[in-house]
């Protein structure tokens, strides 16, 4: 299905740029996004917490991540989510264009993450509603695409439990009780929900999978309740090193 929709998104998408819809040139021709438009998008720079990858604040206990799960070392982010960057990130998701992913994970590959040469890429997964919904996991094509940079599996351990309202409105305490308990692993005896048909399938988690470090690979990083919450799920199967890489950064998270 997916790869149909692939060749369908070839064939009738003009090779031009997604975001400013000049042409294409014949180099870039596979892309969707312009040479111009991804130089556009403006990195999330230090000095930040070293932890959660916040430029702010630089003066006592950082609020961003005071209450996420010992394992979840660190996170970081390649861009601000503003302007184009957020067209992206609409594209990746509403857009029906995962290929996109491509062009995002470009701007990810260089972002610095404990362990990185040995990890196995975690996508955060979507609940089974909103993957029937949209067709494909954006947060799986972002991590297939960086798969291909870093030359590191994909390995789906996580599955959600239920689906969990958009976080996009909430306040920050209601994000968290929102996606409170969202997120299991993927165990070997009964086998879990199938992420991409909802069948059920034995998905056989080998034992060593949790000793390794994890990186949980998402679109956007609001406040970090998903992936602190994605990370204690880990942390609880014994995952010890989990680090947390995604696209783009909400400018102000509201934690006021
Ligand atoms: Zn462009
Ligand atoms: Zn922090």
């Amino acid at each position: 299905m997916r790869s149909v929709r692939n060749a369908l998104d070839q064939l009738l998408l003009p090779a031009e740029c997604l975001l400013c819809r000049a042409l294409l040139s014949f180099r870039d021709c596979h892309r969707i996004v312009c040479d111009v438009c991804r130089h556009r998008w403006r990195p999330v720079r230090a000095p930040w917490c070293a932890r959660c990858g916040q430029p702010e604040p630089l003066f006592g206990r950082c609020r961003v991540c005071a209450d996420w799960p010992a394992a979840l070392v660190r996170a970081r982010s390649a861009v601000w989510l503003e302007a184009g960057a957020r067209d992206a990130v609409h594209a990746l998701k509403y857009g029906g264009l995962p290929r996109i992913a491509a062009d995002l994970a470009s701007a990810m590959a260089s972002l610095d993450l404990p362990g990185r040469g040995a990890a196995w890429l975690v996508p955060v997964p979507l609940g089974p509603g909103r993957l029937r919904e949209r067709g494909y996991n954006q947060s799986e094509s972002l991590a297939r695409a960086l798969s291909r940079r870093w030359n590191r599996p994909v390995v789906e351990l996580l599955a959600r439990t239920r689906d969990t309202v958009t976080q996009t409105a909430l306040t920050p305490e209601a994000r968290l009780a929102n996606v409170a308990g969202a997120f299991e692993t993927r165990n070997a005896e009964g086998g879990t929900r199938n992420g991409r048909t909802g069948e059920c399938s034995a998905f056989r988690v080998p034992s060593s999978a949790f000793q390794r470090p994890l990186i949980l690979v998402d679109d956007v990083f609001t406040t970090g309740a998903t992936l602190a919450e994605a990370a204690r799920a880990l942390e609880r199967a014994g995952a010890g090193t989990v680090s947390a890489v995604t696209f783009g950064r909400a400018l102000v998270p509201d934690f006021t």
